[in-house]
């Protein structure tokens, strides 16, 4: 497993990839892995012959007051999983490589980047779409993947991709949770121990939604109102947001007709948990 930490020996390695013939197929992370990570790289093992792992806590995804300052490191750790998962390359770069100057350009998308997290976030998406752009420049990967863990932003690089042409196949993996349901998160190491008891609370919750659903529930509103009421009966549980979208647009329908993503962000002390499930009311 090679790791590079420069633009230009990332260029060098991904000419390395092509003169060999091997497709490349590249796992945007910012690190601190655990097995929701683990899964994106096996994915990306059945995509392309060699699979490349960037690891960048992007800066210019964070806005005043986040947790870029106390997100969550450890670079060693990460390596020695990926060489587990026969990563072929990491990418690690830091913020003055990646950003050697304040960036002019921005990444915006009409709108869609305002809903769901980014009503709370400003800016959060045009970071993201930036870096992934650069990503994508930088490495040139025929395919990468992404995890429907940020349904949102799974949502808007698709958008990204076809909207600015990049000739990258997106692939989008389920989520993988704990064994209570908790989705895995690099943020979850923030928890109390009586916070994480209870941060499965978003899952009971998106399944207490998907049964309304099941049972013929087809009015976004009420819903919405289920997911709201289970967190709000968990005393640690501050609700952000509650939201039964449209899978294609990510707007609120009028009816459950087709298929809708729900969505939550909650807070727990100071952690910021997001989780979702996208349902089709044809298939249950
Ligand atoms: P992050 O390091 O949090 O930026 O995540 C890097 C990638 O891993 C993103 O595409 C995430 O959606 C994905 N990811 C994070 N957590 C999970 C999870 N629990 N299951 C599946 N994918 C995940």
């Amino acid at each position: 497993m090679d790791l590079v930490t420069t633009i230009a020996g990332a260029r060098a390695r991904r000419k390395a990839d092509r003169a060999a013939g091997r497709s490349v197929v590249l796992v945007p992370t910012m690190g601190f892995l655990h097995e929701g990570h683990l899964s994106l790289v096996r994915r990306a093992h059945e995509l392309a012959a060699s699979v490349w792992v960037s690891i960048f806590v992007n800066p210019a995804q964070f806005g005043p007051g986040e947790d870029l300052d106390r997100y969550p490191r450890d670079l060693e750790r990460d390596l020695r999983l990926l060489e587990e998962e026969r990563a072929d390359v990491v990418f690690a770069p830091s913020a003055e490589e990646m950003y050697p100057s304040p960036q002019k350009v921005t990444i915006g998308y009409s709108g869609l980047e305002d809903v769901l997290c980014g009503a709370s976030r400003p800016g959060h998406f045009a970071g993201v779409g930036l870096v992934v752009s650069k990503l994508f420049n930088i490495v040139e990967p025929d395919a990468a993947v992404f995890g429907q863990k940020d349904a949102q932003q799974a949502f808007l690089i698709r958008r990204l991709v076809e909207d600015l042409s990049f000739p990258v196949r997106i692939d989008v993996a389920p989520i993988v949770r704990e064994a209570d349901g908790l989705a895995m998160s690099s943020r979850n190491t923030y928890l109390s121990d009586d916070e994480r008891r209870a941060a499965p609370v978003l899952y009971r919750a998106l399944l207490a939604a998907r049964d309304a659903i099941r049972q013929g529930e087809r009015d976004p509103r009420a819903v919405e109102e289920i997911l709201r009421q289970v967190i709000t009966r968990e005393p640690l549980a501050n609700l952000e947001y509650a939201a039964c979208v449209g899978q294609e647009d990510l707007q609120p329908p009028t009816r459950i007709d087709r298929p809708v993503l729900l969505a939550l962000a909650v807070r727990l002390g100071t952690t910021r948990l997001i989780d979702n499930m996208t349902i089709n009311p044809e298939e249950i």
